[in-house]
């Protein structure tokens, strides 16, 4: 009889995993294992133009090669849209959504302050468009749907009792207006990372979301969207990164070693696992304390 405990490791097929990866990987996985619960896989395919089928292979064969075993079946975001709509549905029935026509060159134009879960805080340009011009743009334009985080957090009753626990952090006050309204679904995508996340981690039942602590700022916006769509708060710990020697986070887009290099230079998995669990990092990387 599986144990209470539900994790999940929730990699983008956009790249070949690193070091990184394999980190939170294995935290996730431990939590579960430990309490005799449940680890869940779940692959974040809802970026249709970057994601990569052998990327999704890739991801099977590393976590395999390292010893980690998910339960169930894969969920893959892809087969997902209808449930990202249905939550979009009832927001914006709320009428706390609203489509921007806005560019990133547009956005980076107005001075935007760079801050927030998801890069520049949005201006609000598109916000107070005239609701003719709206309705004409929507016909014709390509769109995003943003949220209105201010009416968002009226709706609720305001964000003062809005907190999340974290198993590092403590009890975090979520603060969702300083992430102004962030995108829930995108031009080019269905539902952006903030929605789908929230709305399977509550789909899968996942109890403790164990993730780096990049993603620390994204739950703000996500304690927010829980509220809204009356979904269940998990238990959050937002482990320590592992980096290079200088400190820099290991990235995809900064040529960070993938797994499969690593194994295909001699590296055994079961050793490199128990290393990092260990809290040692292999040569040439670092991982500081929590
Ligand atoms: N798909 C996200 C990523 O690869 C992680 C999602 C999460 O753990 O919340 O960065």
């Amino acid at each position: 009889m599986p144990g209470a405990v539900i994790t999940r490791f929730a990699p983008s097929p956009t790249g070949a995993l690193h070091l990184g990866h394999a980190f939170s990987a294995i935290q996730a996985h431990d939590r579960a294992r430990k309490e005799g619960g449940t680890f869940l896989l779940r692959i974040e395919d809802i970026d249709g133009t970057r994601s990569r089928p052998e990327h999704v292979q890739g991801i099977f064969d590393d976590l395999a090669i390292l010893g980690l075993a998910w339960d169930g079946p894969v969920l893959f975001q892809s087969a997902r849209l209808a449930a990202y709509e249905q939550a979009l549905s009832r927001l914006r029935e709320r009428d706390l959504l609203y489509p921007c026509f806005c560019t990133r060159a547009d956005i980076a134009a107005s001075g935007a302050a760079p801050h927030g879960a998801a890069g520049a805080i949005y201006p609000g340009t598109c916000r107070s468009l005239d609701p003719a011009i709206r309705q004409t743009r929507l016909a014709t334009e390509p769109h995003a749907w943003r949220i209105d985080m201010a009416r968002a957090v009226a709706a609720i009753g305001g964000a003062e009792e809005l907190v999340w626990h974290d198993e590092i952090a403590g009890v975090v006050s979520a603060d969702p207006l300083a992430h102004g309204d962030v995108v829930l679904a995108r031009k080019d995508a269905p539902a952006s990372y903030h929605l789908a996340v929230t709305v399977d981690d509550a789909a899968q039942g996942v109890t403790h979301v164990v993730r780096g602590v990049d993603l620390f700022e994204a739950t703000h916006v996500h304690r927010v969207l829980q509220a809204l769509l009356d979904l269940p708060v998990p238990l959050y710990r937002h482990h320590r990164l592992l980096t290079d020697v200088a400190g820099n986070r290991l990235a995809k887009r900064t040529g960070a070693p993938t797994l499969a290099s690593l194994y295909a230079a001699g590296q055994d998995g079961p050793a490199l696992a128990d290393m990092l669990r260990r809290g040692q990092a292999p040569p040439g990387f670092a991982l500081p304390r929590d």
